[in-house]
C-alpha cells in the first residue's frame, strides 16, 4: 500500500488487520533484538569485550588433533598492579593488555578470557614451531607495551580432550612462570 504509486483505497478493515500485523511483528523483532543482545553479553566479558569460558567451551569441541593449539597466557606479577595503583588501575591493564594480545594474533585465531588475568588462545597450525611462533608475538606484544605475560603452547594430540590439552597448556606456563616468567614453552 506504501509503495504503490497508483491510488489504492483500501478497506478500513484491512488497514485495521495490517496496522495490527504490524504491531505484532515490531513486537517480535523488539523480543529477538533484545535476545540477541543478551546472548552476546552473556558470552563475553564485559571489561575486556573478549568472549569468555561458555564460547571457548564451543569453540573446542570442533578442535582438531594435530591442528589446533591452546595458548594458555597469563599476565606476570599483575597482582601487584593492583596492590600499588588500585583495582581500577588493575582493570586498566587487563584491557590494553586483551587488546594488545588481540593485534599480535593472526586472522582467524581466537582469543578468550577465562578469568582474572589469563587468557587462552586456540589457533588452528600446521605444526606446533607456528603455534610457538604465534606465541612469541604475544609475548613481544605485552613487552611492547610495558607488561609481560608467560605463555604455555599446547597442541591437540589425537585421542586427547580439548580439557587435557588445556591442562597441558597451563603446565606449560606454570614452568614458565618457575623459570622467570616472560616466556614461551611447548608443552610436551
Ligand atoms: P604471576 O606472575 O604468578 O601470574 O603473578 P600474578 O600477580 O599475576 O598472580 P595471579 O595471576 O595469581 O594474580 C591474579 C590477580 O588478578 C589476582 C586477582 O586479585 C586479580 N584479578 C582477577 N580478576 C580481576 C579483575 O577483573 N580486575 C582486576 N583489577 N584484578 C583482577
Ligand atoms: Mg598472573
Amino acid at each position: 500500500l506504501v509503495v504503490d504509486g497508483r491510488c489504492v483505497r483500501p478497506d478500513p478493515m484491512i488497514v485495521n488487520l495490517m496496522e495490527l500485523l504490524a504491531t505484532q511483528a515490531w513486537t517480535c523483532l523488539d523480543r529477538l533484538r533484545g535476545l540477541a543482545q543478551l546472548h552476546k553479553r552473556a558470552m563475553s566479558d564485559p571489561l575486556t569485550g573478549l568472549r569468555h569460558q561458555g564460547s571457548f567451551n564451543e569453540r573446542i569441541t570442533v578442535a582438531v588433533p594435530g591442528r589446533t593449539a591452546l595458548l594458555a597466557v597469563d599476565i606476570d606479577q599483575f597482582k601487584s598492579i593492583n596492590d600499588t595503583y588500585g583495582h581500577q588501575a588493575g582493570d586498566e591493564v587487563l584491557v590494553t593488555v586483551a587488546h594488545a594480545l588481540l593485534r599480535a594474533l593472526r586472522q582467524g585465531d581466537d582469543l578468550y578470557r577465562l578469568g582474572g588475568d589469563e587468557f587462552v588462545a586456540v589457533l588452528d597450525v600446521a605444526r606446533s614451531e607456528e603455534a610457538v611462533r604465534v606465541a612469541e608475538r604475544l609475548t613481544a606484544a605485552a613487552r611492547a607495551i610495558g607488561r609481560t605475560v608467560s605463555v604455555g603452547v599446547a597442541l591437540q594430540q589425537s585421542d586427547e580432550s580439548p580439557d587435557a590439552t588445556l591442562r597441558r597448556a597451563d603446565a606449560a606456563l606454570y614452568a614458565v612462570k618457575r623459570d622467570g616468567r616472560d616466556g614461551v614453552q611447548l608443552a610436551v
